[in-house]
């Protein structure tokens, strides 16, 4: 299945949340799920503790307002629960893969969700296959249960999640409930965001502040990287699965995945994006008569532009809102049908004008391509493109799926090249350090940006890319 969300060429994979002794709890994380939706469409579900501890789940494939309804929901009694909305990357598509993951065990029943990508799943897999694992599903999200459910010799479930957890090597965010507790563990990396917040006598946990903030909960504090937070009767405890930390927050989380009203790592994804169309202007200014952004997630950098650059900013590109997802194959003439039907140029506002265009990424080319030629077709006189991230020239291996190596337009042309090939007048990108600097960090991946990867790469992702690189 593709959707018209792929026009971009750039995905996160997921987004989790977990809810602890809130009232309604399948109502809240169903709000919550909601407000992550833009994290994966693919399919959703969640899993919630009833009086008599028991796990009860509901999952489907498609958007949470689609899977879920009001029957649903109160079918789904108690306090405690988890959900998770998925974008299928790793593992592909298919009900088997839509998260939660319930098990029952003799150790005790648990379910998992998961965000973010293992890279060492091959080995771990094949680990497990001989050990006498049977999978049901082909995502990597599963790995962890099979480790957790290795150990069921060892009677304290914290530690031997501890353990499961120093096996893997990659980029998560996952949340696992039991018949009593909730946990949160986030990679020792730090790759993928996590966020720890109060409601009431309980708590929620997710993967952006957006989703706290929409069921009322108060934002405490971030899961640290290589942490794994318990919570049950008696609050929170706090272990670390492992000493080695880093605080290598994907900067992509900024530049275009998470919400402009989330914080990530006590950052505005909002006020990050708008500082970086300030820096790209301060790099690379242009004279022209209006700034325009390409909906929506470079508005905040088209704001930031305009307002360095004193040009006004206008809305030249409007976004239709009511291109929902599609069964459409993804050859590249319905890619650029998609597109044609998810913006359209305002012709009042750019005939006759010089145009600094702003966009968040160039993954494909294809994108901007098109929306190149639609505003010169609507009468545009000169198109300044400006990105708000640095040239793109590696895939990722943590759970962002942005296409192969081979199809990434920056890794095999510099940026003159590329301006031609998009018919742009000029073409320039932010840099790394800047990028690092409005984050207020030393510390980021931008692997992407720099081939540089913040950990090791095991086999199964050199074997995905041997042909390319
Ligand atoms: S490689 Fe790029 S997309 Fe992947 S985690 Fe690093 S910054 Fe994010």
């Amino acid at each position: 299945m593709s959707s018209i969300f792929d026009v971009k060429g750039l995905h996160e994979e997921c987004g989790v949340i977990a809810i602890y002794n809130v009232n309604h709890a399948s109502e809240n994380i169903y709000y919550g799920l909601h407000s992550l939706q833009h994290r994966g469409q693919e399919g959703c579900g969640m899993v919630v503790r009833n009086d008599n501890n028991e796990l009860n789940r509901i999952k489907g494939e498609g958007l949470v307002n689609e899977v879920f309804n009001k029957d649903k929901l109160n079918r789904l009694e108690g306090k405690t629960g988890i959900g998770h909305v998925r974008y299928a990357t790793q593992g592909g598509g298919g009900i088997e893969n839509v998260q939660p993951f319930l098990f029952h065990h003799h150790g005790g029943d648990f379910a998992l969700a998961h965000n973010g990508n293992i890279v060492n799943s091959k080995e771990l897999r094949k680990y497990l296959e001989d050990n006498g694992s049977i999978f049901q599903s082909t995502s990597d999200s599963e790995i962890l249960a099979h480790l957790i459910k290795k150990d069921s010799a060892e009677v304290n479930r914290t530690q031997v999640i501890l353990n499961a957890l120093n096996m893997l090597e990659g980029a998560f965010a996952f949340v696992i409930i039991t018949k009593d507790k909730i946990y949160a563990c986030r990679d020792k990396y730090g790759l993928r965001p996590l966020s720890i917040g109060t409601k009431d006598d309980g708590y929620v946990i997710a993967s952006e502040t957006c989703a706290l903030d929409i069921i009322g909960a108060k934002y405490l504090r971030d899961v640290n990287p290589g942490e794994v937070v318990v919570i049950d009767s008696n609050g929170i405890t706090s272990f670390d699965y492992s000493r080695y930390k880093h605080h290598y927050m994907c900067a992509m989380e900024y530049i275009y995945f998470s919400r402009p009203d989330s914080d990530i790592e006590n950052v505005n994804v909002h006020a990050f994006r708008k500082e970086s169309g300030k820096r790209l202007f301060e790099e690379s200014p242009v004279d022209a008569d209006i700034v325009v952004g390409v909906p929506d997630s470079s508005l905040s950098a088209a704001i930031g532009y305009s307002e360095a650059s004193h040009i006004p900013y206008e809305m030249g590109l409007i976004k239709n809102k009511y291109v929902g997802r599609s069964f459409i194959e993804p050859s590249q003439e319905l890619r650029d049908q998609a597109v044609r039907m998810k913006l359209s140029p305002v012709r009042s506002i750019v005939t006759g004008k010089r145009i600094v265009l702003i966009d968040d990424s160039i993954v494909r080319g294809t994108t901007s391509k098109r929306i190149i030629s639609q505003l010169r077709e609507a009468g545009a006189k000169e198109i300044h493109v400006r990105i708000a991230s640095p040239q793109i020239i590696s895939p990722c291996f943590y759970g962002v799926d942005m296409s192969t190596y081979d199809e990434l337009i920056s890794a095999h042309h510099s940026c003159e090249e590329v301006c031609k090939m998009i018919g742009a007048d000029s073409l320039s990108f932010l840099s790394v350090k800047s990028l690092k600097e409005i984050a207020h960090r030393h510390e980021m991946c931008t692997a992407c940006f720099t081939g540089k990867y913040p950990t090791e790469l095991y086999s199964s992702v050199y074997e995905a890319n041997k042909d390319n690189k």
